[in-house]
């Protein structure tokens, strides 16, 4: 049976610790916190899924895997975690992110609507939308649940074998002859491969300190809504909103009360590492996330009543560094999802799975080799 050592057990780790516990590997998953904590990238009430993907139709294939795996996941642990409410991207045609939407929806023949200025203002007057801009519509989409999330796959891993061991920080993570010996609470475990997972805490780990992967701030904010029916996920799909004056995405009321957007126009602050994530956002920040919930959210109070503070790993390309771990055998490398690896989780923990137990795997994963820049 191989033994596998998985260092962080966030989304990313959480689910390769499902994937490879069902396989029969013996499995320990290691993470400093606890399971579904709000310190690193996986928290924070919601997390947008959507298939018509403006990242690149080459995503497509993965996503619709994520999405079965997703329900297979809810199926055993019985959790629900993904709410199809479809998925709007809005803002002028010409607009980057509208027309990838757009370009990858029929590059790979997925359903979705262009909704022309008219028809958006009709069917969701929750978001003020401009003369001459329009909704793409992906029906394929809908909105995740991020804790329940992390801890249904620990859970699930568990049941299957895997030794979760979490406020185990990892200290030491050493190459032996024949596999790893990881350090952790004073005690050494010897495994034949280890699958790092660390999100924004890579460069802390020293096995990971030269790869590209910069640990930043991502702030969101929760809005209280006037009509919380028309802003709950039966009325409001998610959006991606593109503007002149801001840009967002945005996820419908799950509290029964607020929205949450989360800032896109304002860039995400480079942190020394995910230790030093501030607790609130600086007044700037919210107010200049305020201006946006008034210019293009009509039916909000456009004070925030409510802010979290994540750390995130964002890689030069925006696209994640997932393979084998450069210049080391029996290694595989997870991290750096730059703000969008949570709807494609489990299908990473599928790839990490292959990776560790066959050396390699079946889905198309180049983009996302850790090879691509000089180390
Ligand atoms: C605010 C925000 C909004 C986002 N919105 C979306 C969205 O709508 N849709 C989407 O798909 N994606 C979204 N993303 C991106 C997505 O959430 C992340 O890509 C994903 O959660 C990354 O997970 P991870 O497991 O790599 O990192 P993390 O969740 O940070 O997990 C890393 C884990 O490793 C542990 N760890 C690190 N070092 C050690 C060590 N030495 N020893 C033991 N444990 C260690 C940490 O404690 C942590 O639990 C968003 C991200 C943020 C922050």
């Amino acid at each position: 049976m191989t033994r596998v050592a998985v260092i962080g057990t966030g989304v990313i780790g959480a689910m390769t610790a499902w994937r490879l516990a069902l396989r029969g590997a013996e499995v320990l998953a290691f993470d400093a916190y606890g399971p579904g904590h709000d310190r690193g990238a996986s928290a924070g009430e919601s997390r947008i899924f959507r298939t018509a993907y403006k990242e690149g139709a080459g995503y497509v294939p993965l996503l619709q895997r994520a999405e079965a795996l997703w329900r297979e996941l809810e199926r055993g642990a019985d959790a629900h975690l993904l709410t199809m409410c479809g998925g709007l991207t809005i803002g002028a045609p010409d607009n980057t992110d509208v027309a990838a939407v757009r370009r990858c929806a029929e590059d790979a023949g997925l359903d979705h609507e262009v909704l022309d200025t008219a028809e958006s203002r009709k069917r969701f007057p929750q978001h003020r939308i401009d003369d001459g801009e329009v909704m793409v519509l992906d029906p394929a989409a809908g909105v995740l649940r991020p804790e329940p999330a992390v801890q249904a796959a620990l859970r699930s891993a568990e049941a299957a074998g895997a030794r979760i061991l979490s406020y185990h920080p990892v200290t030491d993570a050493t190459e032996t002859a024949d596999g790893w010996r990881i350090t952790s609470n004073d005690t050494t475990f010897d495994v034949d491969h280890v699958i790092f997972a660390p999100g924004p805490w890579a460069r802390q780990l020293a096995a990971l300190r030269n790869l590209p992967v910069q640990a930043r701030l991502i702030t969101a904010y929760w809005f209280a809504a006037r009509d919380v029916a028309a802003h709950s996920p039966e009325s409001l799909p998610i959006a991606i909103r593109r503007h002149a004056e801001a840009g967002f995405s945005c996820f419908p009321a799950l509290d029964g009360i607020a929205i949450k957007i989360v800032p896109h126009h304002l860039g995400w602050t480079e942190l020394d590492g995910p230790d030093d994530l501030p607790r609130t956002s600086a007044t700037d920040h919210a107010r200049a996330a305020s201006a946006a919930a008034a210019r293009l959210l009509p039916g909000v109070t456009p004070h925030p009543m409510r802010t979290g503070t994540f750390a995130e790993g964002f890689t030069p390309d925006d696209h994640a560094l997932l393979g084998p771990l450069p210049g080391h055998h029996r290694a595989t490398v997870m991290t750096g999802f730059s703000g969008h690896g949570f709807k494609l989780a489990p299908a990473f923990g599928e790839i990490g799975a292959d990776l560790a137990l066959t050396g390699g795997t079946s889905h198309d994963i180049a983009t996302l080799d850790p090879n691509r820049f000089p180390l």
